[in-house]
């Protein structure tokens, strides 16, 4: 695979002409591109046992679908917590099985991919990885879906060409996740993108998240956000959670509370109602276990 040059965009793997239908990517019970919109949630980073324990029994409780949590984290200063590693995935995979939900977890180089495909149901790619080349080729040939970030200033056409890598490596279980680009604006962390969301749903086929906590940084932002997503198309939400925001050791300061998490789950079935989607079903757990 590989070598062949397209002749423009509408011949790429990813362009919504090759798969008009659209891509839909299953990860146990839960089904990413249908009408059923999709909430990952939980923590920016895994930080021991009961603190795991507390964000997925509140997002679990609040009704969304997938757990959350980094364990290997690309931090701008060396001197910052960089992640629990394995010990982390282990409480993370335990604490997703103790509440019935898949695990989504960042890989950030190619030697963690074993470890990751053994414990995550969905890999994360890091917005600072997108055109990390030699982990992408490496992702391609993994048999898990792949969340893939928008890079911090990456254009349309880069990301889809960095989840073309993925396609073109024989991995088709391809997210993409718009979190927000830098701009000159500094209010906000990041500048939310949300023509990005349609565009991409125009021009690939393959489902498109959002991740309204790394775009904004400000937790009061992420319900009108998320809110906005859901009306611009997007096919599922990427949030961070902690059950004690102010203890966090990784990006507290934007991480919702469970209680602002649950009022943003009641809120979202109004927006997605007029765009005629819905909240993805919540399953049993013994569905869940008879899935995976
Ligand atoms: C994260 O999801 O915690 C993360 C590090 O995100 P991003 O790559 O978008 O900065
Ligand atoms: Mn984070």
């Amino acid at each position: 695979m590989g070598g062949k040059q397209p002749d423009g965009p509408g011949a790429l793997r990813v362009s919504r002409a090759a798969r008009p239908e659209g891509t839909r990517v299953q990860v146990g019970p839960v089904e990413f591109g249908g009408r059923g919109f999709v909430v990952m949630a939980g923590p920016c980073a895994v930080e021991g046992a009961t603190q795991v324990e507390h964000s997925a029994a509140a997002v679990a409780s609040a009704g969304a679908h997938v757990l959350r949590g980094g364990v290997f984290k690309p931090r701008t200063s060396p001197y910052a917590f960089q992640g629990m590693g394995e010990p982390g995935l282990r409480l993370l995979a335990d604490a997703g099985r103790r509440h019935g939900l898949p695990i989504i977890s960042e890989v950030m180089e190619t030697a963690q991919i074993p470890l990751m495909e053994q414990h995550a149901d969905i890999l994360q790619v890091g917005a600072r990885n997108m055109q990390n080349f030699s982990l992408l080729r490496a992702l391609g040939k993994v048999r898990k879906p792949v969340l893939l970030k928008r890079g911090l200033a990456a254009t349309l056409q880069e990301w889809l060409l960095a989840a073309e890598y993925l396609l073109d490596g024989g991995n088709e279980q391809v997210l993409l996740c718009e979190r927000g680009i830098r701009t000159f604006e500094p209010a906000m962390r990041n500048t939310l993108d949300l023509a990005a969301v349609a565009w991409a749903k125009q021009h690939t086929h393959l489902p498109v998240i959002v991740d309204p906590s790394h775009a904004t940084g400000e937790p009061s932002l992420i319900l009108p956000m998320s809110l906005a997503a859901a009306a611009a198309g997007a096919d599922g939400l990427l949030i961070e959670v902690h059950a004690k925001p102010e203890q966090a050791m990784c990006d507290g300061h934007q991480a919702l509370t469970p209680s602002a998490f649950e009022n943003l789950m009641r809120r979202l079935p109004a927006v997605l109602d007029a765009v005629d989607r819905h909240l993805l079903r919540p399953e049993t757990p013994a569905q869940i276990a008879g899935a995976r």
